[in-house]
């Protein structure tokens, strides 16, 4: 069954990597197959511990920078070019993130691309245990953004500051 292949985000704050490397492990047979993208340290923990688990088995691991270190944003650039489709996102509610704005940003990008997404344990576990997870022909709607993308379309505003730019000159040669 394993033609189906889910482009899968997984990070998790540092306090959240042992429950998200443990769900990983729990959810392997499931994941196996799938391609993922991870930021540093996670990947890198997740892969060790998946290779532990099955020596056998090549796992399609995509390691980004650390979060802090602009993994976060890199997850977000892969996610709005489409190569993501899950986020299992760990976020630690209790510690502030020096990295904050990224985190914002990234799951913030989750719901302009109405990707699956969750930031915590058990939102997890459903929707990996979800039918849906392993139907071929789901795909999550992609919203429509043209009539954002031409908002300008039908304005002159080019038109407009080239003539400003113009007026300006003319005006300091006087
Ligand atoms: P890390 O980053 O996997 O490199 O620790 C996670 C994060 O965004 O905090």
């Amino acid at each position: 069954m394993k033609d189906l292949v889910r482009k899968i985000g997984l990070i998790a704050h540092d306090a959240m990597k042992k429950d998200l490397i443990e769900w990983v492990i729990w959810n392997s047979e499931l994941l196996m197959g799938h391609k993922f993208y991870c930021t540093g340290t996670t990947g890198t923990l997740i892969l060790a511990a998946l290779k532990e688990k099955h020596p056998d088995v090549e796992w399609d691991f995509t390691i980004l920078k650390s979060g802090p270190l602009g993994g976060d944003q890199q997850m977000g650039s892969r996610l709005v070019d489409g190569e993501i489709d899950y986020l299992f996102f760990f976020t630690d509610p209790m510690t502030l993130q020096p990295h904050d704005t990224d985190v914002k940003a990234l799951t913030r990008l989750a719901s302009v691309e109405n990707i699956v997404f969750c930031c915590n344990r058990s939102t997890a576990d459903h929707i990996i245990s979800s039918p849906l997870f392993l139907d071929p022909e789901y795909k999550p709607s992609r919203p429509d953004y043209s009539s954002y993308t031409k908002r300008f379309d039908n304005k002159p505003v080019v038109q407009e500051a080239v003539e400003s730019v113009r007026r300006r000159r003319r005006k300091q040669q006087e």
